[in-house]
């Protein structure tokens, strides 16, 4: 028997339920719509957000957290207008921890916020990844690119979980007739980012404010190209609000690509940091390079990124040195 949790209503339409919405990007999405006169529901189990991300908005009249594990099947008595389905973890080190718990958390997640969307008449949006494109071979990446994923390795809980959640999406979306759209976001940064997140930006702002070794896996000749959050979730509402024929997939990403190296270099200048430069064993079947070609969300959405790498890597600077600084024991003399 699956567990089935039932809230009862609280608020008349209209709605958005966040699935993740106590993440990095979900939170940051938490305050826009709340801000542009939504309701909110948050949705979410803790795995890898905080309460923190959402503190400021518990007493907010428009929102609503509600515990929850994506993987269990939900009830809810409010109507429901629009579902980002976001819940999943985003960093290799979280997403690897528990694998098979991550391919369900895309999967059984996928299949129930789909089957709410479903009972609500919701349109839903489905947080993908540019993962579906697993190591490239075609570069930089079109969503036309059918991916080149290692279905066995240790990334594939996520990646073909990912690619998974698409296949229900437009499964449901051919079945039932239910509005969807899928967005392939890339590498996003920013503030709320956990400090023990274990992905690149916060890892190296983190060590170079605590002056420790700046840790670069493999030779740092890799490339990811970087979008600070809130041009991401500007995209993300943009697309969720494209006339219904506008499906996706979508790209969502700064086209802007650089290597490791030259984020470690950047985040060394903007903190004035001596941190040395430590390199690593590369991790298995990490993507050699990766950018996306935005023509579709710029055709369709009239989106493209605004704010560039030294502005978004100082804003995030800034966040986590604030973070840094209250950690700080005081010393008792
Ligand atoms: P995050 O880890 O900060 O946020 C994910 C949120 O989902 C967390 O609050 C977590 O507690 C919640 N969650 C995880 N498993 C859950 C479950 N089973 N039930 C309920 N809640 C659960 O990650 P993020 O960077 O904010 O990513 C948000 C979404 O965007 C994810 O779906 C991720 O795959 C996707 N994405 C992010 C990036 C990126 O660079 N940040 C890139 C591509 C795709
Ligand atoms: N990386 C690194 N040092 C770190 C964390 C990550 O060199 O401390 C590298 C990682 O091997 C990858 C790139 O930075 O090549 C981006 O890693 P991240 O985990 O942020 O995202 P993803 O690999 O999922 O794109």
């Amino acid at each position: 028997m699956t567990l089935q949790t039932r809230i009862p209503s609280l608020h008349r339409s209209p709605t958005a339920l966040i699935a993740g919405g106590a993440g990095f990007i979900g939170s940051h999405l938490c305050d826009s719509l709340l801000q542009r006169g939504h309701r909110v529901i948050c949705l979410d189990n803790l795995f890898t957000g905080s309460i923190d991300n959402i503190r400021p908005l518990l007493n907010h009249p428009h929102f609503r957290f509600i515990d929850h594990d994506v993987r269990e099947p939900i009830e809810i008595d409010d109507q429901i207008e629009r579902i980002y389905s976001l819940a999943c973890p985003a960093s290799p080190r979280h997403y690897q921890k528990d694998p098979i718990g991550t391919m369900k958390t895309c999967v059984l997640g996928a299949i129930n916020m789909l089957e709410l969307a479903r009972l609500k008449g919701a349109r839903i949006l489905q947080a993908s990844t540019s993962e579906v494109y697993g190591d490239p071979e075609v570069h930089p990446q079109p969503e036309s690119y059918l991916g080149n994923v290692n279905p066995i390795g240790p990334r594939a809980c996520y990646d073909e979980g990912k690619r998974a959640a698409e296949t229900l999406m437009f499964d449901h979306h051919r079945t039932h007739g239910t509005e969807i759209k899928v967005a392939r976001i890339f590498n996003t940064y920013g503030p709320r980012m956990l400090e023990n997140d274990g992905r690149v930006v916060s890892n190296f702002i983190v060590q170079a404010l605590r002056g420790e070794p700046i840790t670069i896996y493999g030779g740092g000749t890799q490339t990811r190209s970087f979008c600070f959050v809130d041009d991401l979730v500007r995209g993300l509402q943009l697309l969720m609000e494209s006339p219904a024929s506008v499906t996706g997939p979508c790209n969502l990403g700064n086209p802007h690509e650089v290597t490791i190296e030259t984020i470690a270099r950047e985040v060394l200048t903007y903190t004035e940091s001596t941190s040395p430069l430590r390199f690593e064993a590369l991790p298995k079947d990490d993507p050699k390079r990766r950018k996306p070609v935005i023509d579709t969300a710029t055709r369709l959405l009239g989106w493209r990124p605004r704010v560039a790498l030294k502005d978004g890597l100082q804003a995030t600077i800034a966040y986590f040195a604030l973070r840094i600084a209250d950690e700080t024991p005081t010393l008792v003399p």
